[in-house]
Formats: C-alpha cells, structure tokens, sequence
C-alpha cells in the first residue's frame, strides 16, 4: 500500500539509493584511480565557507554567486554553503602553504555542492562534481596534461558521444580590449538583446556571450571573437594545445565564443557536452585562472582546473555495474544456535565472503526463496549441525568447523 511519508525531500535535493548507490561506488573508485595513476592527489574541504570567499573571487555578478544558499550564523558571521571548489580549494592552497611545499601541486575531490537554482531536469540544488586543480604551472603542457584526464575519465566511464569546446579567452589585457570591442557591437544591437543581456552590457558584457536567451543567439553568432586579438604568444600556445590534442586523438570544436560564467578564467577554457540538444548537455567545464591565488591574498600562481558533473556523467555512463551478489545466506532459526552464527559470519567477513544473515527467521523454506531472489551462490544452514549447499549445482555437505566450510567454498 502506498503510505505517504510525513516529511519531504527539500526542493532540488535528491536521495542516492540503492543499488545505484553502487554504481556510484563504482564510478567514483574509477575517478579515484584516475586521478592518482596522474599524480593527483585528494583534497577534502569543509562544505560551509565564508561568503564572501565567494562573492568577492567568482563575482558577485556571477549565476554562481547569486544563487548560493547564505545565512547569518550565532555569531553573525555570514556563511554559505560552497557552491563550487575552485575558491575553497585556492583558499586552502593558500592558508596551508602549498605554494612553499609543493611548488607543482595537484589535487582532486569529489564533493556535493549547493546552488539554489531554478530546480529542473539536469538541474539540482545539491549535486556532486569529480573535479581537478593543478597549481604552478603556467606552460601550455599543463593544460593539455589537464584536458587529456578530463578525457581519460570520460573514456574509462563509457561515455563516448560527447563534444570538447575549447577556446583561448587571453590575458587579462587581451580580454579588456575583447570587453571593449564587445560593448561597441553590443551597443549597435542594445534593442534586439534580452533584457538579461541589457543589464549585462554595462556590468560585464563578455557574459552575454554565455545567454541561454533564445532571442540573445544571432547577436552572439555574429559577436566579434577573441581569437582575433590574442598576442602571438598566445596564439602559439594555442595551436600547441589543439595539436597535441590531434595527436591524443583527442577531437575538439573551436569555439571561439566560449568564455564560462564564471569571473576569474584566462587562457585555455573548455567545456565538455553531450551530442544531444538537451538544454542541460554540459558534462565538464574548465580552464585557466592565473590570478586567482594572488587575488586571495597568496603569491602569484598560475593555475587551471575543471569540474565535471557526477550525476550527468553517471546518466550518460554505459559502464556496465557489477553485480552486488550474497556469497554466503546464512539461514538460522533458533536463538541457542545465533551465537555461533555470528561466529561464522565473523570468520566468513574476514576471509573476505559477502554474507547475508536473515534475522527475521523465517522458515528455512522462505530463506531459501529469499537466497535464490538475493542470487547467494551458497546457503549455510546452522541447526544443531551445519550444513552448506551449492544452490547452482546443489551439492550439498554437513561441515562440522570453520576450517570445513571453507575447504569447501574454496573448491566450488
Ligand atoms: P560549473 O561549476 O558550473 O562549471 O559546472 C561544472 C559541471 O557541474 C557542469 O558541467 C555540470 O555537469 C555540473 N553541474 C553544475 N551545476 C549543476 C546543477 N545545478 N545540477 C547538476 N549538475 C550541475
């Protein structure tokens, strides 16, 4: 019967069940792996920060920003809920001074994040990102070296139809004559823009080149773009990047529009979609930020990093899951026998055996119903006696120790 439970998820939020749970195991192990076989190593940051490491270093213009979930705390101190980890991670690069131990440091996480965003497919209020940061490099090898493990994850998930958008927005110089040169076509076209767009155009008009607005779209089609103003320098590196991704095999869109939302990115910046046209097709985004650690307070670091979306990537995964099968039902239906039950579970867990002991006792008929429905490849009755069976090829033998049964499970 259906029971209508009396408390409700918040809005946006999801629960991760079993057996995806599983699933998820599996992908974030694969991650893991990844990203130590590259020398990466694991970071873990609290999920609450000031606000203003936020507001003052992704922008307070930014989508990002805006959307944080805040509140004053006892002490009045105004906290958020970490919406992203390129600032917290930049934060404790910085308060823990990797900068002097670790000239070239590289760290990776795996963490739920909190936007309050207009929930909707694709979209959630609390979602999971895999993500990288390789600080102290400035060489365009560290971007290819970034943008190939982006890869790599991908591939290792299954997931094969995708687009990577790359683009190279420039210096901080560059991007202030790409701003100005913006804000002149803009202006030509202020009328046809959305009302969004209007507002942006005097904020920080390189963020209409981001709108989703459907009537902003020709204007950004036609829009100047940065490649035109890149300094020869970066326009080598460049051409560095897309050849060595030519020669991973690695196939690329230029995208020359392609600026991300949020403030502090310069140089390379990419974005991993799916094929489909689904509005939420984006698995992955990146790109350099060589002012961000100096910006906070720390010395000048160059920097550059993605996130990549777990939940999209785990919708568009093929990866195949193994299956969670009992190795061992243990069926046992009196109490004087329970003691050394759990003796054997204990025996059988620590030589490494999946088991599954029914502590509802039910019948030894239902128990065995219940270990063909969980796929147990074997059943250990416990009465007075022991007795394990096979349940595929239905031998069956009475074990009168430990030592017994497992003889007998190791020669199945
Ligand atoms: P961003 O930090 O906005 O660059 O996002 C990086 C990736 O995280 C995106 O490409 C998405 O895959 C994922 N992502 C961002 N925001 C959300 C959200 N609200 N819900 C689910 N996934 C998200």
């Amino acid at each position: 019967c259906f029971v209508k439970s009396k408390y409700q998820k918040i809005k946006g939020t999801f629960d991760i069940l079993p057996p995806d749970t599983l699933l998820w195991k599996e992908v974030e192990n694969i991650l893991h792996n990844i990203s130590q076989q590259f020398s990466y190593e694991e970071i873990r940051t609290p999920s609450v920060e000031s606000i203003h490491l936020f507001q003052q270093n992704v922008g307070y213009e930014t989508d990002v920003s805006k959307e944080m979930f805040t509140w004053k705390d006892q002490s009045k101190q105004q906290i958020a809920l970490k919406p992203e980890m390129t600032a917290p991670v930049v934060r404790a690069y910085i308060e823990n001074g990797f900068f002097r131990s670790n000239p070239l440091c590289r760290l990776y996480y795996i963490d739920s994040f909190f936007r309050r965003e207009k929930p909707q497919k694709g979209r959630q209020r609390q979602f999971n990102q895999f993500g990288i940061e390789a600080f102290g490099s400035a060489s365009i090898e560290q971007d290819v070296e970034v943008i190939l493990m982006a890869s790599t994850c991908l591939k290792a998930l299954s997931i094969s139809e995708t687009i990577l958008h790359i683009n190279n927005i420039g210096s901080p110089d560059t991007r202030t004559r790409y701003e100005q040169l913006l804000t002149k076509y803009f202006l030509q076209n202020t009328k046809a823009l959305s009302n969004l767009s209007q507002k942006r155009l005097h904020s920080n008009p390189i963020r209409i080149l981001d709108s989703k607005e459907k009537e902003d779209q020709l204007i950004i089609k036609n829009a100047p773009i940065i490649k035109e103003l890149l300094t020869s320098t970066e326009k080598t590196d460049f051409n560095i990047l897309l050849s060595n991704l030519d020669a991973l095999n690695i196939k690329y869109e230029e995208s020359p529009h392609l600026v991300r939302g949020l403030d502090y990115y310069n140089g390379t910046t990419f974005e991993i979609t799916t094929k489909s046209d689904k509005s939420q097709n984006a698995l992955c985004g990146g790109g350099r930020y060589d002012f961000l650690v100096e910006q906070m307070g720390g010395p000048s670091t160059p920097a550059i990093g993605f996130a990549a979306g777990m939940e999209r990537m785990i919708i568009e995964s093929n990866h195949e899951m193994q299956k969670n099968n009992v190795d061992v039902y243990i069926s046992c239906n009196e109490l004087k026998n329970s003691t050394k039950c759990f003796s054997i579970m204990q025996h059988l867990v620590e030589n490494d055996y999946k088991v599954f002991f029914d502590t509802n006792k039910k019948s030894v008929k239902n128990q065995m119903k219940d270990a063909i429905k969980r796929n147990a490849s074997f059943v250990l009755v416990i009465d007075k006696n022991m007795t394990i069976k096979n349940i595929k090829s239905n031998e069956k033998i009475a074990v009168s120790d430990f030592q017994q049964l497992l003889n007998f499970l190791r020669t199945q």
